[in-house]
């Protein structure tokens, strides 16, 4: 028996991967996050499976549904929403899982991050710009180490993406203005890839009003960076003809990643 933990992606249910929406449609349980994984992906359960989905449960209750298809030798699809590595609580469910022994495997998936770039059509990375980008999240009720915070992370210039931020959009620009200029840009993607995806594209002088104008709270990516509608940049070396590289030959003799 083993415990699938498959990143369902950021709400568009074509956004899992094949192995995922295949272990979906085999497992004879699924146990599914609520709202935020699609319904679609959840319908790929095949008829007789267990549906269940984990918005009331706590962590003592998601064990037991592990431990009682245990006991039946039932494979679980463990199914939530973008990718597992963020957010998602998979350390301290694997961890609880092994001290009973049981078997486990995670199936990645797009996060919300990178969906929130393929709304803005934006590569988060550019050449001699900006080659980092930085997932954190804004310092609320959840705490966030004192080392993490927003000021000294921005002190990098890289490309932020901030996850479970919306709410404190306010906070967030206010840090940052402390380091960058009023009119560093900033953009918020509500509900990246579902039908009713939001972009607000903004500055940190403005984007507080124009967030909160559009009555935006939940489920969006605050993504803070120089590269948001940066023309003036180099070509990157991956296509330069003076370099070649793995598959193909340029002028010069040089490896270029
Ligand atoms: N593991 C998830 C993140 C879970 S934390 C992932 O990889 O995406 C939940 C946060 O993710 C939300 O507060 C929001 O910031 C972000 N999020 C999730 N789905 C989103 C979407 N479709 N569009 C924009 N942001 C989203």
């Amino acid at each position: 028996m083993t415990v699938f933990f498959i990143g369902a992606g950021p709400g568009d249910p074509e956004l899992i991967t094949v192995k995922g929406a295949r272990l979906v449609e085999e497992c004879p349980v699924v146990l599914y996050t609520g709202s935020l994984v699609p319904k679609e992906v959840v319908a790929r359960a095949h008829k007789e499976a267990l549906v269940l989905s984990s918005e009331d449960m706590d962590l003592d209750q998601i064990i037991q549904v592990c431990v009682d298809a245990d006991a039946k030798g039932l494979d679980v699809a463990r199914v939530q929403t973008g990718d597992l590595s963020i957010y998602s609580s998979l350390a301290e469910t694997t961890r609880r899982l092994d001290d009973l022994n049981l078997d486990w495997k995670v199936v990645p998936g797009v996060s919300s991050f990178q969906a929130s770039a393929a709304a803005l059509g934006q590569e988060l990375t550019l050449p001699e710009q900006c080659q980092t980008i930085i997932l954190s999240r804004a310092s609320g009720r959840t705490p966030v180490p004192e080392k993490e915070n927003l000021k000294s992370l921005a002190a990098h210039e890289a490309t932020m993406c901030l996850f479970l931020s919306a709410t404190l959009i306010r906070k967030v620009a206010r840090e940052l203005k402390e380091v960058y200029p009023g009119n560093w840009p900033v953009a918020v993607v509500e509900k990246a890839s579902h039908p009713e995806e939001r972009i607000i594209r903004g500055t940190l002088d403005d984007i507080v009003e124009k967030v909160e104008a559009a009555g935006i709270r939940s489920t969006a990516m605050i993504i803070v960076s120089k590269v948001l509608n940066q023309t003036e940049f180099r070509d990157s070396r991956l296509y330069a003809s003076e370099f070649s590289h793995g598959f193909r030959r340029g002028n010069k003799e040089e490896e270029v990643i």
